[in-house]
Parts: structure tokens; C-alpha cells; sequence
């Protein structure tokens, strides 16, 4: 018996460090002209071809800002690198596809070469097409930067704040204030409050709404409940008006910048709210690939308060919202 369960652990460990040492680690680069997510292998005859691929397109110096993210599929072994340049109004987009084999990476294929020109006309109001980017469980490390590619484009947006992660984040908040966008309430604790009290939900309600008041001297007027998990008692323990999604970028299960820009280019129309996390460096870099597209597609990014105000819809507290359409 003891034979077998050595043998069993025996396996297990070769499957371990053998079979599955191709596991692909996530690295990232980022500075004010580059953000970069890139793999890293075990093999390290793959990795100085990746990462001198990346130099190569780093050192081209032919950009405003680069943008270079990943998709790694491992039961086919292929990775595809996208590559994201601007340069004033011109977006250039490529990608390039490689076979991994055990010590070996080779191209397989090349997109071809897409080039848009935007027309960042700020306030193109005329059309009087709107969204509300919505960024939860911050703030962090990256909100930041998330609030800085916003104010580039003079884009707004609101950020469902989690009170316990603002002690220490206070400037974060207040820069957040001073760039006019939207603070609002995702409760203390990140609880899944339908399983608790009205005493005990209000209470993570509150405690959020004072932290924020204490750090911008003022008292968000939208919540969020964590998860967007809702029932009778959050609705009546709610002093305000309950704002979920209708566009879920799934941000927190892929890190992948290119996959969260496909959804919500793909997704996102007039009046939607959509859900991101700003806690997740490819969820920042996706920004600068889905603002622009979205200015030049005609929308203007606002907060979800202002949303409603444009839709002229009232908002009334212990009711539920996932968008803004009349
Ligand atoms: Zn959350």
C-alpha cells in the first residue's frame, strides 16, 4: 500500500515539474510610453526570444504609446502577441502568432496591418450617445494610472470604492475628486450581503459612506453591492439607488487587455453601464485600447450619475439599475 501511494506521489511530482513546467507566468513592463504583458516561460531559450522580440518593437521609438498583450492557448502551444501603437491620431494594430514547442518558438502567422485614424473631437455631444465605465474594489496600486488615461481623453468615469482598501489610498481618492469623477459606495468588507442582517448591510454600507466623506468631504450617492448580489434586505437597508451592470467585461477572470476591449467594443451601446475591476493591470491597459475607440465610435464616457441625468431618468434609492435606456 505504502508502495503505491509513493508511486502515486512519484507521478504526481513528475507531472508537476515536467509535463506541466510549461506553465505561463505573467509578466508586465509599464512606464509612461509602454505598458507591456508578456509570458514567461520556463523554457529560457523561448524567453530570450520573446523578450528580444519585444525589444526589437520596444526600441522602434515609433510611438506616442505601445500596447503589446498576449493570449496563450496551452493545449494548441500558441501564442499570439498583439501590438498596439499610437501615434498623434493613428492607431496601429498587429499581431503575430508562434507555435511553442518544447524548446522552440516559431512565427506561424502575421495579421496583417490595421490602421485607424481617430478623430478625438472631444465633445462630439451631438450625438448624444452615452456610457458609464464603472471601475470596482478599488482603489489600488493602478487606479492611478486609470484615473490619468480618463483624464487624456477627458473621459469620466465612476469608481465603486471598497472601504476597506481606502486606509492609506486617501490621495488616490482625492485625485479621483479633483478629476471629476464619480465616487461611489461598494461596501466594506466585499461581503455577499444577502446572506446578512439589514443591521449588519447597513452597517458595511455606511462605514464606506464615512471613510469617503472623511477623505472628499462629501457622501456618494450610488451603491454597488459587491458581487451585484441583491435581495429584499439589501434593497431596504440601501439609502441609495442600487447600480449593478449590463455589460460584464469577465475583466477578473481573463487579464487580458485584447479580450476585455473586444467585449466591450463588441457589447457596449448607448446607455450601458459597464463592469471593470481597476485593481488589474490589464484592465488599465485596456483602457487606452476601448476610450479611444469609443470617442471616435461617437460615445461620450460619463459617469453613471450623469448617465441618468442625460437619459433624464430619476433614480431612486433601494432600486436596482443595470443601464440607462428609455
Ligand atoms: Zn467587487
Amino acid at each position: 500500500m505504502k508502495k503505491i501511494l509513493l508511486l502515486l506521489f512519484l507521478l504526481f511530482f513528475i507531472y508537476i515539474v515536467i509535463i506541466n513546467k510549461e506553465q505561463v507566468v505573467n509578466k508586465t513592463i509599464t512606464n509612461d510610453n509602454y505598458s507591456i504583458n508578456y509570458p514567461y516561460f520556463s523554457n529560457s531559450n523561448i524567453n530570450s526570444y520573446i523578450l528580444s522580440y519585444l525589444n526589437k518593437h520596444i526600441n522602434t521609438k515609433d510611438y506616442d504609446k505601445l500596447i503589446i498583450d498576449y493570449d496563450y492557448d496551452n493545449k494548441t502551444k500558441t501564442l499570439t502577441i498583439y501590438k498596439t501603437t499610437y501615434k498623434g491620431n493613428i492607431i496601429n494594430e498587429k499581431s503575430k502568432t508562434f507555435k511553442i514547442s518544447k524548446n522552440n518558438i516559431y512565427e506561424i502567422e502575421v495579421t496583417k496591418n490595421t490602421t485607424k485614424e481617430y478623430n478625438f473631437n472631444l465633445n462630439n455631444n451631438i450625438n448624444s450617445k452615452y456610457i458609464a465605465l464603472t471601475f470596482d474594489d478599488g482603489p489600488s496600486i493602478n487606479t492611478s494610472r486609470v484615473i490619468d488615461i480618463l483624464n487624456k481623453y477627458n473621459a469620466r468615469a465612476t469608481f465603486f470604492i471598497t472601504g476597506k482598501n481606502i486606509k492609506g489610498k486617501e490621495e488616490v481618492l482625492r485625485k479621483m475628486s479633483s478629476s471629476n469623477m464619480e465616487i461611489a459606495n461598494h461596501t466594506y468588507n466585499h461581503l455577499l450581503l444577502t446572506k446578512y442582517s439589514i443591521e449588519k448591510i447597513e452597517e458595511e454600507i455606511d462605514k464606506t459612506s464615512n471613510q469617503i466623506f472623511d477623505v472628499v468631504g462629501f457622501y456618494p450617492s450610488l451603491l454597488r453591492p459587491s458581487y451585484g448580489a441583491v435581495n429584499k434586505k439589501v434593497k431596504q437597508a440601501s439609502n441609495m439607488p442600487i447600480i449593478i451592470w449590463d455589460v460584464d467585461t469577465l475583466d477578473w477572470k481573463y487579464k487580458n487587455s485584447k479580450r476585455i476591449y473586444n467585449t466591450v467594443i463588441n457589447k457596449a451601446k448607448d446607455g450601458d453601464i459597464v463592469l471593470m475591476h481597476d485593481i488589474y493591470k490589464s484592465t488599465v491597459n485596456s483602457l487606452d485600447l476601448i476610450i479611444p475607440e469609443l470617442i471616435n465610435n461617437g460615445y461620450n464616457l460619463v459617469t453613471v450619475s450623469e448617465l441618468f441625468n442625460y437619459k433624464n431618468i430619476k433614480l431612486e434609492k433601494g432600486k436596482v439599475y443595470g443601464f440607462a435606456k428609455n
